[in-house]
């Protein structure tokens, strides 16, 4: 199995160059040569084999020859040692409660995954890789814990200033160790752009070996397909319709969804659910594509301008357009909408949305209108006191924090502040390794 990136130029990669270099070299984004299909039988035994078991089937489908069996076995079972419950929120509607890793995030799966498999590769080579990261809270945190003091490998994490939740700003700035935080005065998208220059300037290309932990690495989006599966074969009655909403920014964990349904999970309908960065709705509804810069909301995990992994979905559909409009939907909500239903739900049922499942939620109602028969799943993708001070604030109560979040706040902030240049950051990373 070899990959290919989305751009066209770059062909023929094997996995280990992929997920070393992250960004293709002509900026696109590495796409596997062919989807594989579960082995015959796989789906029907599914719901007596454990987390982990469906994991490794999984990911051997996803990746074919690419990877020594044993090998992938290990990564898998390191990677994957948290559970995904499936909870019934209401009659039909399913929260996949995805928050359960050392983070609290979705991103954990994909962040570990990464980890173990990079891990892998520079164990077998003599050279320091440096990750760069851009991001909007969780996934700097969850890939750093991935990375935390793994031997020959540092990572340089990029945030927007005053842009992510005081939480996860400590989660971000006290790991110490090999993990560097820099606080980029602007926006999400301003530290995505500057990852993406800094991949392709010779210079940097020239003196380090670097790669990219972000959503476009097409390691993260392995793990990222386990759980759709999973969470199927925990649903009580199979034979009916199956909508899946997933609250979205930068699509990578909707696109490893629609990876499982062309391996074969039978999934009716997908559904990406996002805050007002609607470009993918809009998409949806006009056909066309526009990109624009981001706007803070209150699930800020989800606030992408320019989501990258739409050129992923876009290839998956790329033999017949026309199917993408008839498998996915989108919906957006404002803030507002998002307060209102984290009011309705836990009312109504007790559950405590965070914003983020909040926004998943109310994408998977509006569905099921068209869907009224069919099983309902939603990707709860951050535990609430993640999102403390908008939960506490919006449902009046005080959300538990649990231990392992609540150690980074007794902790000191150590980072440094930069602008949004290029330059900046080339300075930053060449000081680091000197
Ligand atoms: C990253 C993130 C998302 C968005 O996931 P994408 O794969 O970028 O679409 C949603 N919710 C939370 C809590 C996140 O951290």
């Amino acid at each position: 199995m070899r990959f290919y990136s989305t751009n066209g130029e770059v062909k023929g990669v094997e996995l280990e160059q992929a997920v070393l270099e992250g960004l293709a070299a002509d900026g696109g984004l590495f796409m596997p040569d062919e989807i594989g299909a579960f082995p015959s039988g796989f789906l029907a035994e599914a719901p007596s084999l454990s987390f982990p078991e469906i994991a490794l089937v999984t990911a051997k489908s996803f990746l074919g020859d690419a990877l020594d069996e044993q090998v992938l076995r290990d990564i898998v079972e390191d990677a994957v040692n948290f559970d995904a419950p499936l909870v019934e929120v209401k009659p039909g509607i399913f929260s996949l409660e995805l928050f359960h890793g050392p983070t609290l995030a979705f991103k954990d799966f994909g962040a570990r995954f990464m980890a173990r498999l990079m891990a892998h590769y520079v164990a077998q080579r003599n050279e320091e890789l440096t990750i760069l990261v851009a991001t909007s809270g969780d996934t700097g945190s969850a890939v750093a814990h991935g990375f935390l003091n793994t031997p020959g490998i540092r990572v340089v994490l990029l945030y927007p200033s005053g842009k992510v939740s005081p939480l996860q700003e400590q989660q971000l700035t006290t790991m110490g160790g090999n993990i560097s935080a820099l606080e980029v005065q602007g926006t999400f998208d301003d530290c995505q752009t500057m990852v993406k220059e800094a991949f392709v300037d010779e210079e940097l290309r020239s003196k380090i070996l670097m790669s990219s932990a972000n959503s476009i690495n097409i390691a993260r989006l392995v793990p990222q397909s386990f759980y759709y599966v999973y969470s199927w074969s925990r649903l009580p009655d199979r034979d009916k319709d199956l909508v899946i909403t997933v609250p979205s920014g930068n699509f990578g964990n909707l696109t490893a969804g629609m990876i499982a349904k062309r391996m074969g999970l039978p999934v009716t309908k997908f559904v990406a659910a996002t805050n007002i960065n609607d470009v993918v709705p809009e998409y949806l509804k006009s056909g066309v594509f526009t990109p624009r810069p981001s706007a803070t909301t209150i699930s800020n995990a989800m606030d992408v301008g320019n989501p990258s992994n739409f050129y992923r979905m876009c290839e998956l559909y790329s033999e017949s357009p026309a199917s993408l409009d008839q498998e996915l939907e989108g919906y957006a909500y404002t803030d507002e909408e998002t307060k209102e239903c984290m009011q309705a739900v836990h009312q109504d049922t007790g559950y405590i949305l965070d914003p983020h499942g909040a926004v998943g939620y109310l994408g998977l109602t509006e569905a099921l209108k068209q869907h009224p028969d069919a099983n309902g799943i939603f990707l709860e993708t951050a535990h609430p006191a993640k999102f403390k001070e908008i939960v506490d604030d919006t449902l009046n109560i005080d959300v538990e924090v649990p231990n392992r979040l609540q150690q980074y706040m007794e902790r000191e902030k150590q980072s440094t502040e930069i602008p949004p240049t290029l330059a900046a950051l080339k300075e930053s990373i060449l000081q680091l390794l000197a």
